[in-house]
């Protein structure tokens, strides 16, 4: 296996939260000399100084000063976030067969039959009381804890037809047996390494214990959880990491929330990217109308995974406009603006795929189906400038277990290396990158 696969793997696997995928964005930009700023305090930089941002635990934003004065902004965004199962504050729920199962809600559009029938297991963060103050704490208890057992095929038969699943009552994962006995939150402030009676709060999620492999008869495909949207995100890392001053800031942003709709404090639907780029700008006094003209000059990538064909339901894809795995990076079109990839975006985009020598491939939604939707056009509305859609083919997206190809991560790494190293020039209506 390759180093770079082996280094999205490895990614995955460590990732298993949207709070561990951020802690692990941090620390690689740690190790290759970024520092952190923190929101709460007057951010002083310095030319060709490497900085990140977290907000909320689980949004995180890096640049890079440039050594002169900067044009504009070249940004790329993902995001940490996955479908799961969140759990609630009650955890414990005594259940019939003298069994105790975990209370649970649906985050974001899951496959939920996915999830059935396979060990899980619990991890997220928890506010931790600490003096007279409350801290964050990352939790993974990280072994296999609960499974969320299917009926028998005896007792439905309809099993294979396509029985409904209630979240409600058929989604709460099996803890053990016996009654409610507080072993669940005594595992939680175990594993916090903290006294049970200091943990405030929490968020926690469940995450599928498979861990994230290559497969195929010529190793050429990955099944793990998550590649929705950590594989776009480790992408766009290691692009951000060898990318070379281009006279633009590169910006690389990773939101949480996308699976929820994005409208919270830390979602791409927030103040979050404009605060990092105005609050970046004006420590280096650009303000005004010098800041205004660096928007102008700044250019948005919105990295999140793509359908391929599916090998069985071909007829779910557009006849042209289906990518393939394996096949290179998607750009994303939709004539009402879900994605929000227009003729320059696209144009720029393939400009720099062209440079890279990465194959590009086109995405649109069947004419008759609605599609999903992703970050570019939510981003778009809090800062207007030029924006693609762009993602890595995939099958499967929010399962438990996703599939996609392995060269397409290169792909994806290539082109957006010569994208930070590029900066997106506008003079009198004309582009150059
Ligand atoms: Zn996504």
């Amino acid at each position: 296996m390759d180093e770079l696969t082996r280094g999205l793997l490895d990614f995955l696997n460590a990732s298993p939260s949207c709070y561990h995928a951020v802690e692990n964005l941090a620390r690689a930009l740690t190790g290759a000399g970024y520092h952190r700023l923190w929101e709460e305090e007057p951010w002083t930089v310095s030319e060709g100084g490497k900085y990140f941002v977290i907000r909320g635990d689980s949004s995180l934003a890096a640049f890079q000063v440039p050594r002169r004065d900067f044009r504009g902004f070249m940004i790329a965004a993902g995001h940490s976030d996955s479908p799961t199962l969140k759990l609630r504050r009650q955890a414990e729920l005594p259940s019939a067969g003298g069994c105790l199962r975990l209370s649970v809600e649906p985050y974001g559009g899951m496959v939920m039959r996915s999830w059935l029938d396979r060990p899980l297991s619990v991890a997220g963060r928890v506010l931790v009381r600490e003096g007279n103050g409350i801290a964050a704490r990352l939790v993974n208890v990280d072994r296999d804890l609960v499974v969320i057992p299917s009926v028998a095929i005896h007792m439905d038969r309809n099993v294979n037809k396509g029985t409904t699943l209630d979240p409600a009552v058929d989604l709460p994962p099996l803890l053990g047996t016996g009654e409610d006995s507080g072993a669940f939150r005594r595992l939680v402030a175990e594993t916090a390494g903290v006294p049970e009676e200091d943990i405030v709060s929490s968020e926690l999620f469940l995450y599928p214990r498979t861990a994230a492999t290559v497969f195929g008869a010529g190793e050429e495909l990955i099944s793990a959880p998550r590649l929705d949207d950590l594989q776009c995100v480790f992408g766009c890392l290691q692009g951000f990491l060898a990318a070379e001053d281009s006279g633009s800031v590169p910006v690389l942003c990773v939101f949480n929330n996308e699976e929820v709709g994005s409208a919270t404090r830390q979602g791409a639907d927030s103040t979050f990217l404009t605060d990092v780029l105005e609050r970046l700008a004006g420590a280096l006094g650009v303000t005004g109308e010098r800041y205004q003209a660096a928007l102008a000059n700044s250019f948005l990538v919105s990295a999140d995974n793509a359908h391929a064909v599916h090998p069985a339901h071909p007829e779910y894809a557009d006849k042209k406009e289906a990518p393939v795995l394996n096949g290179g990076v998607v750009i994303k079109y939709n004539a009402s603006q879900r994605y929000t990839t227009d003729a320059l975006s696209d144009a720029v985009f393939r400009q720099i795929c062209r440079e890279a020598e990465v194959p590009v491939q086109s995405y649109s939604n069947r004419a008759d189906l609605p599609g999903g939707s992703t970050l570019g056009n939510i981003s778009s509305s809090h800062l207007s400038i030029p924006t693609v859609d762009i993602g890595l083919p995939q099958l499967a997206m929010h399962a438990a277990c996703e599939v996609a190809g392995v060269r397409d991560t290169e792909a994806l790494v290539r082109a957006m290396t010569v994208y930070f190293s590029r900066s997106f020039c506008r003079r009198e209506g004309a582009v150059t990158i």
